[in-house]
């Protein structure tokens, strides 16, 4: 058994691995870690699903051809050499990610700022979190997360702004639900245009217009000072600026918000007399152009209440990756150095010399939208980027695929064989996944552990710092980057945290600076800080002030609330915001690969509220355009009660590679926050339209199929199959013919007419491919079609079964994905008298294990109440 971390959320779980001696392994939550404590999330169970060789890039490639490490790492090296030489170092850049272990991305963060001489290296955690950087260094002088997990559990009051933490964070929000059932009294207040599932366990839902958060936490600031909720003492002696806040806040228009005022009263009133309040902010915050303003807007009610650094009390970022805060530890933003250090002169003179260089810059990089845009406009000439995939994640993606086609050198460190980005880069350097890479992840709450390997390197694929180390070294760099092993790397970076570090400097974890190889492979879970000489204690910031800025206070920033940088108009009149679903992760290059993931949302979808839709004769399974200034996207329509009229969601998650329509960042607008730089992911005006499609497909087959032309398609795995989800402007008779010959390509045999437009390859017995295409959309053929396609050898009587259309039970769609519960088996229960979650479990066993469903099936049960009652 092998402990390590989950490579998903920022909640960072610790997990125990059993492998299986074939390549797979079980995976189950940690009791021993302090984080979830045994608890798992819905992704985290299916990781070992996630596991295969399939999709794995195993070599090097360059110009599409297989080459030796040599040859790749020298055309690297000999190309950043080339440009650097002719055009200086600005003239490249790195592109990095929260994925990458904290060793890997201080190898990245030494070698561009340490040697090549440029802080053009920024990261995906940008699109994540930049805004609560920002925020956090204007108001305490440092990026410090003050609080830690417990608060939100000890809290008398906890507003959630911007976060759906059930879908995004589940375990932190089974925490949560459980200490609200143990604390009945405990107060849960969600802030979000989205009535959302996190809002199942609210009190109080604040569903406020897109943008205005900073217009509401200004109000809340002004009727905390005239409720006499000021906490004077901590305001006199640990802060400045309170008074320019609250004329800020005071100039502000609750009004904006749209919300009840009664609802308004409620929540003012539970922050004033709540002593222990946590307010904890995710994206919904973060990804805007206001985002650093709405940042310190909620800062400042925690500066003036003086709740802050205490138990039970603070704002609280979550991060969205899982070794963001890495990251920001080894400073691969931008706008950072590394440490928590930033360009100021003394910072840049320490950081040099304890690199041993004269190279470090003096001055901030690009961030990461700016980044592409350089190399769109050909300043940026060469650009490496290490795992993650812009083409798909960022915004105006068309654009950055067009300037990665347009770029001298474009070079991708991945996992994965083929992705939106991967295609689109010239050198592709063969990186370990999850199962095999070695180092340490640092969670939201500053709890650094330790990722293991519990799988050997698969192919000639090599670990991030060690290829980032081959190529220092061929640019000359080699004692500098002569480490034996991430242990050397770990040590290293403790070292420079407590580096002519007094006090100075929030993090420091130099206790650790001298372990060696052993206590390394057998660290335990811990919190920073933990100077050296003090070993680490579980702590909080602030509570005694003590703040960064050289006067040890903390500055109130006074935030003026304003519009979104694009409003809607008669051309653009929907406002469309994006964001994950329960069961994928970002670009799904991991997630697609689990079955049982894909029941829950097995398309990409944009999801509407009924008026909108109906202006616009659409109707839930449509398939509708979404179009932008920017780009466009098809997707599968999806009414929903949870948005406001005028206001569309869309999940982020599908690529080129698995709905080549379904990008939804081709459209999204590329504003971001004029200070942090984070992009504007929750406001892009979008007009949504029908697609006349003709006809609706699903195809099931056991070999994937090279689909023609068609209109629209999802492509997702099933057990032991290919899934795809069609849709298309072609006459139904061409499409069908088209489509059961690229099926019967790929799946040779005789082919089987059935009744209601199905046809299937039966070959021996063995049922290998199966099609259902016909005019109206039928949401349950993969569902009813699926348990065919598990079967062995079909008997007579499950062949005539299938060729009448499959299992006639209606599952509608999958809700518990670990136990692989249908919607219409929890819907059976509850019209069958299972009255309570409890009473479901007990029938379905939906929701007894990781818990990731309970809100969808309280939802069910709250659906059917008034039904039952009638
Ligand atoms: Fe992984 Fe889920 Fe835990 Fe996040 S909540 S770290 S996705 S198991």
């Amino acid at each position: 058994m092998i402990r390590t971390t989950c490579p998903y959320c920022g909640v960072g779980c610790g997990l125990k691995i059993t492998p299986d001696g074939k390549g797979g392994a079980d995976v189950v939550g940690d009791p021993d870690h302090p984080a979830n404590r045994g608890r798992i999330c819905s992704k985290g169970a299916a990781l070992g699903e996630t596991l295969s060789l399939e999709d794995r890039l195993l070599h090097p490639e360059v110009d599409g051809r297989r080459v030796s490490w040599d040859t790749a790492l020298d055309t690297v090296a000999d190309g950043f050499r080339e440009i650097v030489t002719r055009h200086g170092p600005d003239a490249v850049a790195f592109y990095v990610s929260g994925q990458l272990l904290t060793e890997d991305y201080y190898a990245a963060n030494k070698l561009i700022k340490g040697f090549i001489g440029t802080a053009n290296i920024d990261t995906n955690s940008r699109l994540c979190m930049a805004s609560s950087v920002a925020g956090h260094k204007r108001a305490f002088g440092s990026d410090t997360v003050p609080g830690l997990y417990e608060d939100f559990e000890q809290a008398d009051l906890v507003v959630l702004v911007g976060s759906n933490l059930a879908w995004c964070h589940p375990v932190l929000f089974q925490r949560l639900e459980a200490a609200k059932r143990a604390r009945p009294a405990m107060r849960i207040v969600v802030v979000d245009p989205r009535r959302t599932e996190t809002c199942d366990i609210a009190d109080l839902h604040l569903g406020l217009r897109p943008g205005s958060d900073v217009a509401l936490f200004n109000a809340l600031l002004a009727e905390l000072q005239r409720r006499g909720a000021t906490a004077k003492r901590f305001v006199d002696k640990h802060t400045v600026g309170m008074d320019d806040a609250l004329i800020a806040a005071r100039a502000s228009d609750v009004a904006q918000c749209d919300l009840p005022k009664a609802d308004l009263e409620t929540f003012f009133d539970w922050f004033a007399r709540t002593e222990k309040t946590v307010t904890l902010y995710s994206q919904g915050v973060n990804q805007s152009s206001a985002g650093v303003d709405k940042v310190n807007a909620l800062i400042n009610c925690h500066l003036l209440t003086g709740r802050i650094g205490r138990p039970g009390t603070g704002p609280f970022s979550i991060t969205g990756q899982p070794n963001a805060m890495g990251g920001r530890e080894v400073g691969a933003l931008s706008n950072t150095l590394a440490a928590h250090m930033d360009f100021a002169l003394d910072d840049v003179g320490r950081v040099g010399r304890f690199w041993n260089t004269n190279r470090v810059p003096r001055k901030a990089g690009l961030k990461a939208v700016e980044l592409f845009e350089a190399v769109r406009a050909g300043r940026v000439k060469a650009v490496w980027i290490m795992a993650t995939n812009p083409v798909a994640s960022l915004p105006n993606a068309d654009a950055v695929r067009a300037a990665l086609a347009a770029c001298e050198l474009s070079v991708v460190s991945e996992a994965v064989r083929a992705s939106d980005t991967v295609d689109a880069c010239r050198v592709r350097l063969p990186a370990l996944a999850w199962a095999e890479k070695n180092g340490t992840v640092t969670n939201s709450e500053r709890g650094i552990s330790r990722q293991r390997p519990f799988l050997p390197p698969p192919g000639e694929a090599r670990q991030d710092w060690w290829i980032i180390a081959e190529v220092a070294r061929r640019l000359g760099h080699g004692e500098e980057f002569a480490w034996r092993g991430v242990a050397d790397i770990f040590r290293e970076h403790a070292s420079l945290s407590a580096f002519e570090n007094e006090g100075q400097r929030d993090f420091n974890i130099g206790a650790y600076a001298d372990i060696d190889d052993g206590a390394y492979d057998s660290l335990k879970p811990f919190v920073w800080p933990a100077a050296k000489g003090s070993p680490a204690t579980k702590t909080r910031f602030f509570a005694d002030g003590g703040f960064f800025h050289s006067d040890g206070r903390a500055r109130f920033i006074a935030t003026a609330a304003r519009e979104p940088l694009h409003a809607p108009s008669n051309e653009w009149p929907i406002r469309l915001n994006t964001g994950r679903v329960r069961d994928q992760w970002h670009t799904m290059t991991r997630t697609a690969k689990s079955p049982r993931l894909a029941g829950h949302r097995p398309e990409p979808t944009i999801e509407l509220n009924a008026i909108d839709a109906a202006q616009r004769g659409l109707q839930d399974g449509d398939i509708a355009e979404v179009t932008s200034a920017w780009g466009r996207a098809a997707l599968r329509v999806h009414l929903s009660t949870a948005l406001r009229q005028g206001e569309a969601f869309a999940p982020m998650h599908w690529t080129a590679q698995l709905s080549r329509a379904g990008r939804i960042n081709a459209a999204v607008n590329p504003a971001v926050d004029p200070i942090s730089g984070q992009p504007e992911l929750k406001h892009t005006p979008v007009e949504v339209r029908r697609v006349a499609v003709q006809w609706h497909g699903t195809i099931l087959a056991r070999r994937p199929i090279m689909l023609p032309e068609v209109t629209y398609w999802a492509r997702i795995r099933g057990a032991g199959c290919h899934a795809y989800l069609l849709a298309g402007e072609q006459p139904l008779a061409s499409a069908r013919r088209a489509l059961s010959a690229a099926m019967r390509t790929a799946n040779p045999g005789p082919w089987a007419d059935g009744e209601d437009a199905l046809g299937a390859v039966i070959s021996d017995g063995r049922l290998e491919a199966v099609m259902r295409i016909g005019k109206a959309h039928d949401e349950t053929a993969r569902d009813r079609l699926a348990p065919f396609m598990a079967m062995a050898q079909l008997d007579s009587e499950q062949r005539q079964v299938l060729l009448h259309g499959g299992d006639a039970a209606d599952r509608g769609g999958e809700i518990c994905a670990c136990l692989g519960v249908s919607c219409a088996s929890v819907q059976t229960a509850i019209a069958n008298g299972a009255m309570t979650l409890d009473a479901v479990g007990a029938v379905t066993k939906a929701g007894t294990s990781c818990g990731s469903c309970r809100p969808e099936i309280r939802a069910l049960l709250r659906a059917a109440r008034p039904r039952q009652a009638a």
